[in-house]
């Protein structure tokens, strides 16, 4: 069991880089199955390199049981704060999207305009660290600011970090993912939309009822199955690579 679970962080990690959501920063992770106490998460690591040897187990308070001397990501407490707080959430992604950002500055409201990305209806509250703590340098690097985001996310699938990025939470990692990158893509179309429609133009949103009737069951399976057999095709043809390189 453990092993998927780090197997399908591998594979998010790779695909959240692949889809641009995470270039060198931005992390993803899932809590135990068998111990909902701890969660799993890789070591300092550009996303798009991260294999299973680098996904360490973390207690609730963010320190890694198994680091061994590898440095971790500043800002694990995001994940940490928010199992904490939030019994329900399997998976979590903290990204920093440049389509998002400017959803997270401006008084314009990232609202669900494509079915993909339905679940932007539930709400996404905006967090701003400066509430927090004042001439911070943005990140989430102490217990303190994670449990004020985690706050800020309350109930909801996700939260904007103002001038930051944002953080989405799940009940499993494909979800997560998922939701992830239809954010981006979601922010990209709404960008456009509203450029298209000009001044005096109009947007049409999805509306509550066409919110619920796709959240319930928009999972991204099919996506996910591709998205993993990609990523572990790489892995396959890397480890091939290695195995070559060291007989020489
Ligand atoms: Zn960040």
């Amino acid at each position: 069991m453990m092993d998927t679970l780090k197997l399908d962080l591998v594979v998010a990690s790779r695909t959240l880089a692949d889809h641009g959501v995470i270039d060198a920063y931005g992390h993803a992770s899932a809590r135990s199955t068998a111990n909902p106490q701890r969660y799993f998460m890789a070591c300092n690591l550009a996303p798009e390199l991260v294999t299973e040897g680098d996904i360490l187990e973390y207690d609730l308070d963010s320190n890694a049981l198994d680091a061994n001397g590898r440095a971790l990501y500043q800002e694990r407490f995001i994940h940490g704060e928010i199992y904490k707080a939030r019994p329900d959430v399997m998976a979590i992604v903290h990204n920093h999207s440049h389509a998002v950002v400017p959803f997270s500055c401006t008084n314009v409201a990232l609202l669900p305009i494509f079915h993909m990305a339905a679940f932007i209806g539930l709400g996404l509250p905006l967090w701003d660290i400066r509430e927090a703590q004042k001439g911070s340098d943005m990140l989430v690097k102490s217990p303190e600011l994670g449990s004020h985001l985690a706050a800020a996310l309350g109930a909801h699938p996700g939260v904007l970090m103002r001038g930051h990025g944002s953080t989405v939470v799940a009940e499993n990692i494909p979800r997560a993912v998922g939701r992830s990158i239809y954010l981006d893509i979601n922010a990209r179309m709404q960008y456009q939309a509203i450029v298209l429609a000009g001044d005096g133009g109009s947007v049409s949103y999805m509306d509550e009822a066409e919110v619920a009737a796709n959240v319930s069951w928009q999972n991204y399976e099919r996506s996910w199955r591709l998205w993993k057999e990609k990523a572990l095709g790489r892995l396959i043809e890397e480890k091939a690579a290695a195995a070559r390189g060291s007989s020489r």
